[in-house]
């Protein structure tokens, strides 16, 4: 049973652009997802689609039973709490401690006051420091988060995600800004939430080396269109050059980027 499916979904943007076009595609509860493709493709449209941040234009996203494009406030509010995203750029509020950042990951399962207040319960943050430590950030709980680097910044993204206690993570290119080191940090963390955790993941990579790495099945996007559904062994040269639209050896070198 599959917990998301795009139906013959459309995107078209208020100045024509059409970014999605008749993309019909599932994923499996449980699997890691990446979606690759060249810059303009589609992919951060795609994943903003999912818990509506912004809407598509035709089409039907079914998630977790839920006609995403048909629900109401209320249901909207629950898609998005059982919804982690990450992001290139982290997202974090950067002047609060590590821990408040995490501990935001929990907004959505409480009212507009005490998410106002800021109002957590002991066993929350207990909970908070607990993922923290687990991503290897105890020492970095009290620290304001202007104070950390990107790959530390970008655990802390996890960490918020993971409070959530969501069904699916949707991650945005999320190694884009880090170093090697880092990248292959933040990849065997998403890995490990996977795996133990059982979260699906869907991750947009810009490196095909990675996402052959890491990904149960890769999805290739070209032009708002699905040009590649399979595993990572059925991804070919020639599928590369076809996600990728060229010939040119050197754009393949460039895509590979490096292993890590
Ligand atoms: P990718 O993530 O693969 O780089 P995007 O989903 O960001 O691709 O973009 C797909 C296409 O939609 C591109 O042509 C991009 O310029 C366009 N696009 C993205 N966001 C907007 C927007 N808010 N308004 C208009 N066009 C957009």
């Amino acid at each position: 049973m599959p917990i998301l499916e795009f139906q013959h979904v459309s995107k078209v943007y208020h100045n024509s652009t059409k970014a999605l076009d008749d993309l019909s595609f599932s994923v499996e509860e449980g699997e890691f997802l990446s979606i690759i493709g060249p810059s303009g493709a589609g992919k951060s449209t795609i994943l903003r689609c999912i818990n509506r941040l912004i809407d598509a234009t035709e089409g039907k996203i079914i998630y977790d039973g839920a006609d995403v494009m048909q629900v109401g406030k209320g249901q909207l509010r629950k898609i998005r709490t059982k919804t982690g995203m990450i992001f290139q750029h982290y997202n974090l509020v950067d002047r609060l401690s590590v821990m408040e950042n995490v501990l935001h990951g929990r907004l959505g399962q409480k009212s507009t006051f005490t998410g106002m207040i800021g109002h957590y319960t002991e066993a929350e943050k207990e909970k908070a420091f607990s993922i923290l430590s687990e991503l290897g950030l105890a020492e970095q709980a009290y620290k304001r988060c202007d104070a950390l680097s990107g790959g530390q910044k970008q655990r802390v993204g996890i960490a918020r995600a993971i409070m959530q206690e969501p069904k699916l993570i949707l991650c945005d290119e999320p190694i884009a800004s880090l170093d090697p080191k880092a990248s292959k940090t933040i990849m065997d963390h998403l890995a490990q939430i996977n795996q133990t955790r059982k979260i699906t993941c869907i991750v947009n990579l810009h490196q095909v080396d990675v996402a052959m790495k890491y990904s149960n099945r890769i999805l290739g996007i070209a032009a708002g269109k699905v040009v590649f559904n399979g595993t990572p062994a059925e991804l070919t040269q020639e599928k590369i050059h076809a996600i990728y639209q060229s010939n040119d050896k050197d754009l393949m070198l460039d895509v590979q980027g490096e292993v890590i």
